[in-house]
Order: structure tokens, then C-alpha cells, then sequence
């Protein structure tokens, strides 16, 4: 078994003028590739490792399939949560959802975008379904996978890396991740949360 990088669902210029081209050809192409790559490479790893029988480097192994596979799982979420059509307002079961959890749609944005701009370093903003409450919740990730919520599902991804934004957006993370709601594509948002629940 390996791990593939999935084609983009729309043309790499379709973002614009919210998300460039190039970002998105580097992003798509050499980020999320390497992703796919190292993640692969750790799984051989541990096949070798399971065959000769020597498990010295297991601690590294197993960190590097922990970072690169959450950074697979992560951008495929994330390329599909955007659409050239997106924007506006959710609909569905996943609006429902997000009114029961955060009293409404713009109260949800505001602590979306607050969590977005906020994370440290290189990270993610997301919101999960937790089915031990029956409610979603947003989170911050630190890299790809440290501060997750185990046992919560993602339904909706903000890659706030730098790689995500600075060519276009330089340093102002803020204005990116306001121009980011304008592509966010709530149908998909909506289909997750539906599979969630189900
Ligand atoms: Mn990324």
C-alpha cells in the first residue's frame, strides 16, 4: 500500500485573486507531494524494520510517519474544503450544527478566523465533529498534528503555514485567512459533517 497525492479538484488558478497560482502549484505539487513522500518511506521503514527484526530507529520512524501522514490527510481535506464558487453562507445539516455549537454562523467565523491567526508558528485551524459531545469544535494545530483532538473528526481545514500564504500575502496572515472564506466551499463542509454523524 502507498499513499498517493490526489489531483486538485479545480485548476491551480482557479483560487485567484484569493489564493495565487504559484502558491498553489508549490503548495499542491512540492509541500503536499513531500508529505506523501516521507510518509511513504516511513511505512517502508517500519516494513524493513518488521523483517530484520531491528528496531533501533523506531522512535524517528514513527515521528516521521506521524508528521507527514497528518500533513497528507490535512491538505486532503484542505484542497477539497475550497472551491472558485465558494464563499458565502453554510447550509444544510452542518448549519444547524454550527448554530447549536456557537450560537451563530458569525460568531463560529469570528472565533474560526481568531484561532487561525493566533496559532504559533507554522499550523492549522479546524473544526471537528467530537462525537463524545455531539458537537463540533474548533481547534488549533501546531505543525500537522500536535494539540488534535483524539477521536474527533476534521471537517473543515485552514493551512496557516507560512507555505500557505507568504508569497502573496507576506507576512499578514490575517489578510489571507479573511480572503480564504471567500473560496471555502460549504457543500463539502457539509457532506463531511453528514459522513461524521452518520
Ligand atoms: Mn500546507
Amino acid at each position: 500500500m502507498t499513499y498517493e497525492l490526489p489531483d486538485l479538484p479545480y485548476d491551480y488558478d482557479a483560487l485567484e485573486p484569493h489564493i495565487d497560482q504559484r502558491i498553489m502549484e508549490l503548495h499542491h505539487d512540492g509541500h503536499h507531494q513531500s508529505y506523501v513522500d516521507s510518509a511513504n518511506d516511513a511505512r517502508e521503514q517500519l516494513e524493513e524494520m518488521r523483517s530484520d527484526g531491528e528496531y533501533d530507529d523506531i522512535k524517528a520512524v514513527k515521528r516521521q510517519l506521524a508528521f507527514n501522514l497528518s500533513g497528507h490527510a490535512n491538505h486532503s481535506i484542505f484542497w477539497e474544503n475550497m472551491d472558485p464558487d465558494g464563499g458565502g453562507e453554510p447550509g444544510g445539516a452542518v448549519a444547524d450544527a454550527i448554530e447549536d455549537a456557537f450560537d451563530s454562523v458569525d460568531t463560529f467565523m469570528e472565533e474560526f478566523s481568531e484561532a487561525a491567526k493566533a496559532v504559533e508558528g507554522a499550523g492549522w485551524a479546524m473544526l471537528f465533529y467530537d462525537p463524545l459531545a455531539d458537537e463540533l469544535i474548533i481547534g488549533q494545530m501546531e505543525s500537522q498534528h500536535l494539540l488534535a483532538h483524539q477521536n474527533t473528526t476534521p471537517i473543515l481545514a485552514l493551512d496557516v503555514w507560512e507555505h500557505a500564504y507568504y508569497l502573496q500575502y507576506e507576512n499578514n496572515r490575517g489578510e489571507y485567512v479573511d480572503a480564504w472564506w471567500d473560496v471555502v466551499n460549504w457543500d463539502d463542509i457539509d457532506e463531511r459533517y453528514e459522513a461524521a454523524i452518520a
